[in-house]
């Protein structure tokens, strides 16, 4: 199974992963715990052009295509060989928050957005979205500007949450949406009940 946790900058995504992960080695299943973008040497390469603050003037498209290449050999290198042997992945990331980040955030078009990503990952759906949602200013201080993207400004992290929860419209069937303010614990729980329900059928 394919586990994907999304949502904006510091509202606990890893946190919950972790705890996710844990919990399943606990019950004996293999896991593999992975992020996107820069998880593996190509990936770490891509991350830091991403980031950098050197690269203050890169191109909305080419940001575009670096994110979907960081995707293609994340699912070659990573995610499909560990769902290929039976492991269930727990991602931080993946197609949806560049949807969100990429296409609502710098306003190009999300179909166009959505067609490199799923030709760069062969067409590899997440069995379950987590999208840990909250209003961007009240934040979890998570939020530290400490890259690029996260210097984007407010009205660009508006349009993310936007894009997140409009994703969450179009494909109910594998969305759990939750309030990120919840209790750690009690988002665990919610979200260990519906990945239970997932790897039993
Ligand atoms: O999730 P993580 O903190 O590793 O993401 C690194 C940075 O990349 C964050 O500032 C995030 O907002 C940004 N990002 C992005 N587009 C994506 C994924 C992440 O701008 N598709």
């Amino acid at each position: 199974a394919f586990v994907v946790f999304e949502g904006g900058d510091g509202v606990g995504k890893s946190t919950q992963a972790g705890l996710l992960a844990d919990w399943l080695s606990d019950q004996g299943r293999e896991v593999v715990r992975t992020f996107e973008p820069g998880d593996g040497p190509v990936n770490a390469q891509i991350r830091q052009i991403l980031l950098s603050r050197a690269t203050e003037n890169l191109a909305p498209r080419a940001e575009a295509l670096l994110f979907a290449a960081d995707k293609a050999q994340h699912v070659h290198s990573i995610v499909r060989p560990a769902l290929e042997r039976g492991a269930v992945v727990v991602c931080d990331r993946y197609v949806d928050s560049t949807l969100a980040y990429q296409g609502a955030g710098r306003i190009l078009d999300v179909g166009e957005v959505e067609r490199i990503n799923w030709w760069g990952t062969d067409d590899l759906r997440p069995d379950l979205t987590v999208l840990l949602d909250l209003a961007p200013e009240t934040g979890l201080g998570g939020i530290d500007e400490h890259d690029r993207m996260e210097s984007a400004g407010a009205a660009f992290h508006e349009r993310v949450r936007a894009g997140f929860l409009e994703l969450a419209e179009r494909h109910p069937e594998r969305y759990l949406v939750l309030p990120a303010r919840d209790p750690i614990t009690a988002l665990a729980e919610r979200i260990r009940e519906r990945v239970a329900e997932l790897i039993e059928h």
